[in-house]
C-alpha cells in the first residue's frame, strides 16, 4: 500500500445507542487484527470509545480536545489501546466545550483534518467515532473523511432516521469536502428471527444497493459486555458471534479499502 492511501472513515449517525462506538473500537481492532495500522479519534464527550479501548477518560492528560484547539498535535495527544493494538485519540467532558471555543477560531470545522495531514504516512485507517448530534464536532469529523459508514437497527423509521445525516453529507460535500461520501450502511444488534427487521433489511438494499455492507452484525450480548473490561469484543470473546461478525467486517472493508 502507498504510504499516503491512509483513509479516514467517520462512524456517525445523529441516533444515540444505535451502535456507533462498538463499530469504532470493534472495526479499529478487527482491521489492526488483518495487519492494518490504525488510529482511532474519539469525538464524543461521552469518551465511550476511550474507555472501551481500556482507556480511562478520567486519567487523560492529553486529548482530542488539546488537537482540536491547537495546543497538541496527534504524536502528543494519542495513546496505545493495548488490548486492541491500535492508536486512540481520547475524549472526556472536556470536550463538550471545545464546541464554544471553537467558534472563535479560524478554521473551525478543519483542525482535525489539518491535524491529521501530518501523521498520513503512520496509518492505513483512521476511524473516527462521532458524538450523537450533527454538531461543530461531527462536523470536523466529516471534513477530514473521505467516508461515511452509518451503523444502524433495522427498524421501522430507520429510512426516515438517515435522512438529515444525509442531508448534512450532502451539504459538507457540496460546501466543504468534494471527497466525502457514504461508504455504507451497516446493519447491527441485528435479529434475523424478527420478520420487520428482515423487511426493513430488504428495503434498505433496494433503496441503497451496494451501500449496504455484506457483513450483518447480530445481537450479541458479548458485544455489550466488553466495553466494561476496557476491551473491544473482538478481544474480548474471540469466539463470540457478535466478534466473528466484526471479523468479517473488517476483511470486508480491508478488501473494499486496501
Ligand atoms: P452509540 O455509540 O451509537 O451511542 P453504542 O455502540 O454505545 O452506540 O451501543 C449502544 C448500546 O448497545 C451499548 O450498550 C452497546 O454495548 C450495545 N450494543 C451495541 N452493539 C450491540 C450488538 N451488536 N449486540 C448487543 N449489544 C450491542
Ligand atoms: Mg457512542
Amino acid at each position: 500500500m502507498p504510504a499516503d492511501r491512509m483513509r479516514i472513515f467517520c462512524v456517525a449517525n445523529q441516533k444515540g445507542g444505535v451502535g456507533k462506538t462498538t463499530t469504532t473500537v470493534n472495526l479499529a481492532a478487527g482491521l489492526a487484527l488483518e495487519g492494518r495500522r490504525v488510529l482511532v479519534v474519539d469525538l464524543d464527550p461521552q469518551g465511550n470509545a476511550t474507555m472501551g479501548s481500556g482507556i480511562d477518560k478520567r486519567q487523560l492528560d492529553a486529548s482530542v480536545y488539546d488537537l482540536l484547539l491547537g495546543a497538541l498535535g496527534v504524536p502528543e495527544a494519542r495513546r496505545r489501546s493495548d488490548k486492541g493494538s491500535y492508536d486512540i485519540i481520547g475524549a472526556n467532558r472536556e470536550l463538550a466545550g471545545a464546541e464554544v471555543e471553537l467558534v472563535a477560531l479560524e478554521q473551525r470545522e478543519r483542525r482535525l483534518k489539518q491535524a491529521l495531514a501530518a501523521v498520513r504516512e503512520e496509518y492505513d485507517f483512521v476511524l473516527v467515532d462521532c458524538p450523537p448530534s450533527l454538531s461543530l464536532l461531527t462536523l470536523n469529523g466529516l471534513v477530514a473523511a473521505h467516508g461515511v459508514i452509518v451503523p444502524m437497527q433495522c427498524e421501522y423509521f430507520a429510512l426516515e432516521g438517515l435522512s438529515d445525516l444525509v442531508n448534512t453529507i450532502k451539504q459538507v460535500h457540496a460546501n466543504l469536502n468534494p471527497e466525502l461520501q457514504i461508504i455504507g450502511l451497516l446493519r447491527v444488534m441485528f435479529d434475523p428471527r424478527i420478520t420487520l427487521q428482515q423487511q426493513v433489511s430488504e428495503q434498505l438494499k433496494a433503496h441503497f444497493g451496494a451501500k449496504v455492507f455484506d457483513t450483518v452484525i447480530p445481537r450479541n450480548v458479548r458485544l455489550a459486555e466488553a466495553p466494561s473490561y476496557g476491551q473491544p469484543g473482538v478481544v474480548f470473546d474471540p469466539a463470540s458471534k457478535g466478534a466473528q461478525a466484526f471479523r468479517e467486517f473488517a476483511r470486508e472493508v480491508a478488501r473494499r479499502f486496501g
